[in-house]
This record gives structure tokens, sequence and C-alpha cells, in this order.
């Protein structure tokens, strides 16, 4: 398309180059009626509606904390981003179909029956702007788990197929190839080769017995390979016998971040069944946040009994080895902000891990405000960063980190979870920002001592 004529300089705030703002846009799966999707949808609700989510609805004394703990509502000031209210249809089909009253809100219409329209609207509210980040949860005065309602609740946008394309794409992917960006364990195979021969490490492949076996997000295996690396280094020197396993190596959940239990539980299933094989007595999981919810705390339910391993996400591993003395480092004199990843931190409890890591490598550790487990979100988890349409959102609420970061004038910045870097790329990108963000890990291994 040709620009228009022009004898004036380029003015973009000119009409003549807005570009129309695009209508919101609600994605589905399959050719369905509506009224198949409300049955399905409901069907979920149905199945979710336990004890626990039933005293969620009903305890709400609407006092909006939760709204000033979000960041999606804090960068916005939109109130259609209150973190209960995203559960607004979730909670109109309790009141409605499953609460102690159902029958005097039917009766009465005080509830009106939850539409297809209302889901299709709701599809943002739980998917693209929220993350499941649980700050939240952490901050109601009832003890409203919201972002665990979020994650029933995507349960119930995926069994009626109206799921943002991108996230259900990729869920699709691992479940089909397993592994959401195309880390087949052919791809892996070839890399960690690739990989052993580039950086002269050892890294052990499908070995019969291992007292730890090695997992990696497929971030890391396709855009950090680095990681791959430097988990060699640090396992090869931990003096622990160690395997990657091409029966399951994927730690990267998508089956949980879509909404699809059985995807999840057999994308949970291969890391667990690859420990069982070779006798693992640790599973190190990589620098993923999302993994560390869905294997340790939730694989046990997946397998339906505990596990017969231990699972550590790798920054707990690294603290544990230094604390023992199976790892060693040289000091590095430096100033380092720690950006905590909301599932391993707040979500998953090990919020010291790191900072005991950092402590060993004589870093000056500078916290930015609501640093711990009050630490804002990157923006982009939860499968939020797969998510195109929600560029723009993801960008509003990666103000804070920007401004939160700067504001502790460390020289380095990082991280343990390798979604959370590719969002602060996209962010650094985006906004032309000098930070980059660096891998815990990593930085580990490139300060390994005898
Ligand atoms: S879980 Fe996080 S992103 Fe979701 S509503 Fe709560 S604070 Fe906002
Ligand atoms: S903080 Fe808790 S009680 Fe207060 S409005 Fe939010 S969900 Fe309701």
């Amino acid at each position: 398309m040709s620009a228009p004529a022009n004898d004036h300089p380029l003015d973009l705030e000119s009409p003549r180059f807005s570009i129309e703002k695009p209508a919101a846009r609600y994605d589905k799966q399959g050719e369905r009626p509506d009224a198949e999707r409300l049955v399905a949808a409901q069907r979920a609700f149905g199945r979710d509606f336990g004890r626990a989510a039933a005293a969620y609805m009903e305890s709400c004394i609407h006092c909006g904390n939760c709204a000033e703990a979000c960041h999606f509502y804090l960068t916005t000031g939109d109130p259609k981003y209150t973190p209960i209210w995203k559960l607004e249809p979730f909670k109109q089909a309790y009141k409605r179909e499953a609460g102690p009253f159902a029958w005097v809100y039917r009766a009465l219409g005080l509830k009106r029956a939850v539409t297809v329209e209302q889901l299709e609207a709701w599809q943002e509210l739980v998917y693209d702007s929220c993350t499941m980040c649980g700050r939240c949860t952490q901050i109601c005065p009832m003890g409203i788990d919201i972002a665990g309602l979020v994650g029933l609740a995507r349960h119930a946008m995926f069994e009626a197929g109206l799921v943002p394309h991108e996230l259900w794409a990729v869920a699709e992917r691992a479940e089909r190839e397993g592994s959401p960006l195309g880390a087949t364990p052919k791809v892996l195979s070839e890399r960690l080769e690739w990989l052993a021969d580039d950086y002269e490490v050892e890294i052990p492949v499908d070995q019969p017995e291992a007292e730890v076996l090695a997992t990696f997000s497929s971030i890391e295996i396709m855009k950090y390979p680095e990681s791959l690396v430097a988990t060699a280094k640090v396992l090869n020197r931990s003096g622990y016998t160690w395997t990657v396993s091409t029966r399951g190596y994927e730690a990267t959940n998508f089956g949980m971040l879509s909404g699809n239990v059985a995807w999840q539980r057999s994308m949970s299933l291969k890391l667990i069944e690859a420990a069982i094989a070779c006798k693992a007595k640790i599973l190190v999981l990589p620098e993923c946040g999302h993994a560390y919810s869905a294997l340790r705390w939730q694989g046990a339910n997946m397998l339906g009994r505990p596990l017969p391993f231990r699972v550590l996400h790798i920054s707990e591993f690294l603290a544990e080895s230094l604390r023992s003395g199976r790892l060693k480092v040289r000091p590095l004199a430096m100033a380092a902000a720690f950006h905590d990843p909301c599932q391993i931190s707040r979500r998953g409890g090990a919020t010291s891990a790191p900072r005991e890591v950092l402590a060993a490598l004589g870093v000056e550790l500078r916290e930015t405000k609501d640093a711990g487990a009050r630490n804002f979100c990157c923006g982009g988890g939860g499968g939020v960063v797969t998510i195109h349409r929600a560029d723009p959102l993801r960008h509003k609420a990666f103000e804070i980190k920007m401004a939160q970061l700067d504001a502790t004038g460390a020289e380095l910045a990082l991280t343990s979870c390798a979604n959370c870097r590719q969002t602060f790329d996209d962010g650094r990108a985006h906004f032309g920002w000098r930070r980059e963000m660096g891998s815990l890990l990593e930085l580990v291994a490139g300060q390994l001592a005898d």
C-alpha cells in the first residue's frame, strides 16, 4: 500500500496515519453450537465446585484489597482487572447452580444463567489479564485463593473450547510432540550433542541409573541453550551421578496453563516415569516457574500417590549443594537485584534459596521494593507471554518491573525462570530498556571453583 500523498513532514498523530484499534478478539476451538459449549463449561464448573471453592465463593467481603495487588489493575486503573471480578461468571454459576440458596436465586431470578457471550468476554479476564501470580491471593484478608480459582476457571474454558488460540496451540503441540516449541527428543539429543562438543562438557543422556534426573524448559532448549550447559557443569561438579532422559525432559506444562487437566497429567507423568525408570533420588527442575507448581506441588496428585523422589527447583539444588560443600564458588564483587518468579517464590515457598546462593557468591543483594514473596510478576506468567493480543497489557504491567529494578541501581539483574527472562527480553526490546535479565544458574556455573 503506498503512503498517502503528503507535502508536509510526516505527522504520525495525524488521523491519516491512525491505525484503527482492532476489535476485541475471542478465540474458539472446534465447530459446535454455543449451547454445547455452555453445557461443557457447566460440567467443568460442577466438577470443580469443591468445598474449598464454595467457601471462597461465599466469603468475599468486597474490601477491594486484591485490586491494589494486581499489576494489571494497578498499571491500567481499569476496574475490570480487579482480581475477584475475573471470577464473576464462576461465582454467578456457583450461586445459581450449586450454592446453598441456589433454588432461591433461580426462583427469584436473582442470578441469570451464564451465557456463552459472558464466557467469551471472560476469556480476556482469565487468560490475557491473569498470570496466576497469586499476589491477590496473598493479600486477601479472607484468604481467597483467586489465582487457584482462575486455574479452575480455565478448566471450564478449555472444556468449552474458549482458550486464546496461541496458548491452545502451544499446549496442543506440547501434548502431540512432547514440547511446545518443537524440542522433540530428536531435537534435544542433537542439541545436547552439539552443546557437549562446543562447550566441552559431559552431558549424560538416557543412563539406566542415576541419582539425579535433570529436566529443562523448552525456552531454555530453544532460546537459552547456555542454561543446559550450566546445568551440566553444575551437576558434573556436584558429585552426583545424573542423567537427562529423552523419555521425560520437558518440564514446562502448558496442559496446566491452558486448563486441560488430562494434558497436564500426561506431561507430568512423562517426567515422573523417567525419574522412576532411572531410580532417581532427586528430580531437578529447571529455571521455570510454572514447572515448579506443576511438579513440586501437583505432581503427587497427578500420579495418585507420593512421589518416590525429591523434587527440587534448580535454585534449591544450588543452595543445598553450596551448603553441603558439594559445590564451591569463586566470589563475585558485584551488586545484583533479584526478580522472584511468582510460582517459585510466592506460590512455591522457595524464596530463600536464591538469596542463599547470592550470599555464597558474595554478591551484594539490592532488593527491589516488594521483593521476595510480595514481588510483582513480570507480566508474562500463566501463559500470557504466548498471547499476542495481550502484548500491550503485558507491556503496561512491565513498567512496574523496570521502575523497581532501575531504583536498585544494581549492575546485575537476575532471575531463576526462563519464562520471566523471555518476558524481560521482550519488554527490554519494546521499551529500549538498557537492562538485561540474567540467569542465576548461569552465574553460578561461571563461578564454580574446585
Ligand atoms: S493472580 Fe496475579 S495477575 Fe491474576 S488477578 Fe491475582 S494479582 Fe492479578
Ligand atoms: S481482597 Fe479478598 S475479600 Fe477483598 S475484595 Fe478481593 S477477594 Fe474479596
